[in-house]
């Protein structure tokens, strides 16, 4: 008998959908399915998986707008950005798609004969997706994985599985082979447990909390199995006194609040110079609460629900009576698993706010002193994902970058991620690099053939 598991709206607490929740029986019978259909599938020419991951990227952009409207259904993102996040994952696909035509190897000069590099397939590689950004984050997965010649299993978190299991609809349609590219929903325990202990998964790719990634990192050191890792983080968004501070204050909630501070990348720290604190913080109170807080169907709305009321508690458990709330924002009324943007002041650099990734929208502001002290503050967390820098002195710039120990920086803006760069995390963010020209080599085997000419 199939086991269901319940999918809910977060903005609205209505029932989407019931989906199956995998046995390990289910789980190895995809696996060995996913294994056969790699010995097919790494032998499809060059071009006709370039074409085959074209048509994939075309048909996801035809059904962009049907995958955003059921991501805000999902898992309540505003739809603008459920747009920007399908456009993603056709864009990574078409990014990747050139990659099968390209992926050379070299020649070697060595006495004797002739020496080249291959660079071969795993075979199956196991992808595991958190809940905060099904789409994208399965996309930087899936596509180069596919690009390089392995089979795909994936593993969506169980409170969004609905767009990866539409986008695997949509890959069939597009031509892939039966089972080259298969979605299974269902327990972190059953399913993804499973891709780290089963021999014929040849590498995991794991997104998601740092406790359950050293889980999986420990279950893949037995099994001597590569894993990529993107976990946690607590950025900072550093505020210089000689930085354009209008600009700075105007942008900095939507570094935090995006996604309703769901965002690995969120800089859930902003770090301003003492000189400039009060300024600073007055600005930020006006563009704190001009955020549109509302139904996240509408065009208008910039921040949506939490994703489960679970999930709101353990965010709302973070604020107590000593807290030094300083601003806060407000959200509908009515159902749905809503938090206020909240920014806090707190005493110590040791405080769980200013350590700790809460997931939410809550921000911590903390005073620096000099440039030596943004970068040690900065660098005084387990941390190291991303982080923004905020000054009109371009060495320092370039200093404090260099000083700052994370993978994803930008200087006076905040992206994080871009397709054709490289993402990863420094320290207990995790390990390895996602996307950019070289995410092709995190999926391959490098093979050395020398050919003898003697004769
Ligand atoms: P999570 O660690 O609880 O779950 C992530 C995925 O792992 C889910 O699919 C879950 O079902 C699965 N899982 C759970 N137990 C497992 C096990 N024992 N073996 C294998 N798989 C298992 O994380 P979450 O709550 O879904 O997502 C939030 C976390 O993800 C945050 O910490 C966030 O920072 C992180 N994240 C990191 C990045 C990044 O790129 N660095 C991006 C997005 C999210």
């Amino acid at each position: 008998m199939t086991v269901l598991h319940d999918v809910v709206n977060p903005a609205t607490e209505e029932l989407v959908a019931s989906v199956p929740s995998l046995s390990l029986e289910e789980v190895d019978d995809a696996i060995a399915r996913s294994r056969r259909a790699f010995g097919t599938w790494r032998h499809v020419s060059p071009g006709d998986r370039a074409r085959l991951l074209r048509r994939f990227s075309a048909l996801v952009d035809e059904h962009l707008e049907e995958l955003a409207q059921l991501e805000v259904r999902n898992a309540g993102h505003t739809i603008g950005n459920a747009r920007w996040e399908a456009g993603n994952v056709r864009d990574v696909l078409a990014y990747y798609s050139g990659a099968p035509e390209r992926l050379l190897g070299h020649q070697i000069p060595v006495a004797g004969g002739l020496d080249v590099t291959f660079h071969e397939p795993l075979g199956v590689v196991g992808v595991i997706v958190p809940w905060n950004f099904p789409m994208p984050i399965a996309g930087w997965g899936f596509a180069p994985a596919l690009a390089a010649g392995n089979t795909v299993v994936l593993k969506p978190a169980e409170l969004t599985p609905l767009t990866a299991v539409r986008i695997a609809e949509l890959g069939l349609e597009a031509g892939l082979p039966e089972d080259v590219f298969q979605v299974l929903t269902g327990k972190g325990s059953i399913v993804g447990e499973r891709f780290v202990t089963h021999p014929d998964v040849a590498k995991v790719v794991f997104t998601g909390s740092t406790e359950v990634g050293s889980h999986v990192a420990e279950g893949c050191a037995r099994q001597v199995k590569p894993v990529t890792l993107e976990l946690g983080g607590k950025s900072a968004n550093v505020v210089f006194a000689d930085a354009d501070l209008a600009k700075a204050a105007a942008t900095a909630p939507y570094a935090v609040f995006d996604n309703a501070g769901q965002d690995c990348c969120a800089r859930s720290r902003i770090l301003v110079q003492r000189s400039v604190m009060d300024d600073f913080l007055a600005m930020l109170e006006t563009a704190v609460l001009g955020v549109r807080v509302e139904d996240p169907t509408l065009d208008t709305s910039e921040m949506g629900p939490l994703i489960s009321a679970g999930h709101r508690d353990s965010v709302a458990a973070y604020i107590t009576e000593s807290t030094n709330v300083v601003i806060r924002g407000s959200v509908p009324e009515g159902p749905g698993f809503w938090y206020p943007a909240t920014v806090v002041v707190p005493s110590t650099e040791d405080d769980p706010l200013m350590q700790e990734e809460t997931f939410g929208p809550i921000v911590a502001v903390m005073p620096f002193d000099d440039e030596a002290d943004a970068v040690r503050l900065t660098n005084a967390t387990p941390y190291g994902l991303s982080g923004s820098i905020w000054t009109r002195d371009v060495g320092r710039a370039i200093r404090v970058s260099r000083g700052i120990e994370a993978g994803n920086l930008s200087v006076n803006s905040h992206s994080s991620v871009r397709y054709w760069t490289p993402f990863g995390g420094f320290k207990k963010s995790g390990l390895g690099r996602e996307l950019g020209p070289d995410a092709l080599h995190a999926f391959t085997e490098v093979k050395n053939v020398f050919i003898s000419t003697e004769g």
